[in-house]
């Protein structure tokens, strides 16, 4: 019986790392064909921005828009950041498309004032990836110089995780930032796990407070008080407050009564393609976008 019960344990085991190694390899032949489409999209410039107004809230007005990614796949149609940007840094190829994002979002900037909309900031969305890159700066640089956009009309968004880095080179690249005039917004606030202490020490002027904050107000009567608690910690830390994933008029008061000065969401808007962008900041001057 012991022999048998070893052989049919060897067997199993067998068996079994022939299944994992199975699962194994369709996982990263997935993975590498995903890498494969992500590859040729890039070099067919499949890569669009959307943007989607932010308002402020005192003057109900768009004072700026985001600028977000989108990938027009031959068969999915437009497929939204969220579905491939983790897998567009995992393999680097973020650093290209990363810099194509910040270009594109200068020259709409551009085009944007031409059209009369001069007060617009543009607000580009950065990965760590990007951030801890050595040619970082100077490619912001270049693209600024490129493309003759003013720097204060850019702002940058960085994920909070950003802070789990080294604090040292964080600040460097933040401080190197700050000097060329951009506006430094920490995105995705609340989420993860990130020193106060150091949140407090970096350039830093804006905080996004992220949309899983937002969602269950106010029905779900924690969420409000943790969302309330949020937002007053970044007010203590004197740094203005942009909501986002704002769907609701309850969400929206909400958002106003807490001292957010900024609002962004579908309740206003969904990400646009550039040309119902224009339509839609040019309409805004017709009705109020809050009823
Ligand atoms: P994010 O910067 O936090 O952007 C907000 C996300 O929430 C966007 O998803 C946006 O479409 C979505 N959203 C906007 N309003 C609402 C709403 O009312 N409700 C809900 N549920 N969602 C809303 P998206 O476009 O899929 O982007 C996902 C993330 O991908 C972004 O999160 C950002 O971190 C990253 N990303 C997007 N574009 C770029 C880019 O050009 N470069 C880099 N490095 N990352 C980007
Ligand atoms: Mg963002
Ligand atoms: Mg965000
Ligand atoms: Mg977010």
């Amino acid at each position: 019986y012991a022999d048998l019960a070893m052989y049919k344990a060897k067997e199993l085991g067998r068996n079994n790392f022939q299944f994992f190694t199975q699962a194994m390899n369709i996982k990263a032949a997935r993975r590498l064909l995903q890498q494969e489409e992500l590859t040729s999209a890039l070099d067919e410039d499949r890569f669009v921005l959307h943007y989607q107004p932010k308002v402020d809230l005192a003057s109900e007005r768009v004072v700026g828009v985001e600028a977000l990614l989108r990938w027009h796949h031959p068969e999915k149609g437009l497929v939204p950041a969220s579905r491939f940007i983790a897998l567009v840094e995992e393999t680097g190829l973020i650093i290209k498309l990363g810099e194509m994002a910040l270009r594109q979002a200068c020259i709409q900037v551009q085009a944007l004032e031409r059209a009369g909309f001069e007060a617009l900031k543009m607000a580009v969305n950065l990965s760590v990836r990007q951030l801890m890159e050595p040619g970082f700066l100077d490619m912001v640089r270049q693209v600024i110089t490129e493309t003759g956009v003013s720097p204060d009309r850019l702002e940058l968004e960085m994920p909070a995780e950003l802070l789990n880095e080294d604090a040292r080179a964080v600040r460097e690249v933040l401080v190197a930032l700050h000097d060329i005039g951009v506006c430094l917004i920490l995105d995705d606030f609340g989420t993860g796990t990130c020193s106060l202490v150091a949140l407090q020490q970096l350039p830093l002027d804006v905080v996004k407070i992220d949309h899983q904050f937002i969602r269950d107000i106010p029905y779900n009567v924690s969420a409000t008080d943790v969302a309330s608690a949020v937002i007053a910690l970044a007010h203590k830390l004197h740094l203005t407050v942009v909501a986002e994933g704002v769907e609701t008029p309850q969400q929206l008061s909400f958002v106003k009564s807490s001292g957010c000065t900024q609002c962004q969401g579908n309740l206003f808007s969904y990400p646009l393609d550039e040309d119902t962008l224009i339509g839609f900041l040019i309409r805004q001057y017709e009705k109020p976008l809050i009823s």
